[in-house]
């Protein structure tokens, strides 16, 4: 079954190997894997720890879409690019930290929606001058002047990423935005004690807002045991989340990271996809409820929200 991918650090890998004078890495290194686990559509998501400045981040963005033009892949610009029938793979361009938005902050997002980025996070985990990450200051949330990157990415149809936002930013975010926000990569935190994770009141709030959140499958998000760390425990994540809002606020979320040398189990790469898929259909999911997860409700939310 084919499956959207809300999150992939694919534009760290670009970059690092395009430094390293490489050239296709996507068509050299990704688009095996991601054909292989049927996963047609995947964000690349340009990552940015919190200390890197504004031209660290133009360079990542620059050397990501130079891959995306140049590949034989679809480029997602806008809804109108998502094909159900594709037998191309399709990315679309995100970002994940806006450390380098430090000044001009209007000027800077409009920037990156012109280059292509459809979602976008304030900050990764720490904090910045928009905004403060799950592991920064528990007092500190949205700065005066992550409100105007709010309002600026509203205006430009730019979807937030609440993911790695820490609560207060989470709850400020809910309250300043006007459009649905989304959380591409994080599970429930009723199921794994993780700061990255969501509580049911955060669930809750993202789905009465319209918004959807992507199933993470990196193994300390999935459970604290070791020995539930694998995709039908993932999956319980899903019928934990559905049970709670609706099966329609559930997506793919992967943040697969075996090209960056993380370990391997059964949901750890792109190849693996459809054990995710496997895991749905054992813990009850209808086929169709599965094809939402999968791909639809991320479609049916990219169509609404960008
Ligand atoms: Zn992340």
């Amino acid at each position: 079954m084919r499956i959207l991918d809300l999150h992939a650090d694919l534009g760290m890998d670009i970059l690092k190997k395009h430094q390293e004078g490489e050239t296709d890495v996507l068509k050299n290194r990704h688009l095996d894997k991601l054909k292989s686990g049927e996963v047609m559509y995947t964000a690349a998501a340009c990552f940015f720890e919190g200390s890197q400045n504004w031209e660290e981040m133009q360079e990542m963005v620059l050397h990501t879409r130079k891959e995306l033009q140049n590949s034989d892949v679809v480029w997602i610009k806008s809804p109108d690019d998502l094909d159900e029938n594709s037998t191309k793979i399709s990315l679309f361009l995100t970002i994940e930290g806006m450390c380098g938005i430090n000044a001009d902050t209007e000027n800077r997002i409009q920037w990156l929606r012109d280059q292509g980025c459809l979602i976008g996070s304030l900050c990764w985990n720490d904090e910045n001058t928009l905004a403060t990450g799950n592991g920064g200051n528990p007092a500190r949330g949205l700065t005066q002047e992550g409100i105007k990157a709010v309002r600026k990415m509203n205006e430009l149809n730019m979807v937030i990423d609440v993911s790695h936002a820490n609560e207060k930013t989470f709850w400020d975010l809910i309250e300043y935005s006007e459009k649905p926000v989304i959380a591409t990569h994080s599970n429930a935190r009723a199921l794994c004690w993780h700061d990255r994770n969501l509580t049911d009141q955060q669930i809750r709030a993202l789905a009465a807002k319209g918004g959807l959140i992507g199933l993470n499958s990196w193994k300390k998000f999935i459970a604290e045991d070791p020995a539930n760390q694998n995709a039908l425990m993932l999956a319980k994540h899903a019928r934990y989340m559905a049970d709670l809002v609706g099966h329609q606020h559930i997506a793919c979320g992967f943040d697969f990271m075996d090209f960056l040398g993380r370990d391997r189990y059964d949901i750890s790469s792109a190849d693996q996809a459809q054990n995710l898929i496997k895991g749905l259909s054992e813990t009850g999911f209808s086929e169709e409820e599965i094809k939402d997860i999968a791909y639809r409700n991320a479609f049916r939310f990219m169509r609404e929200n960008l």
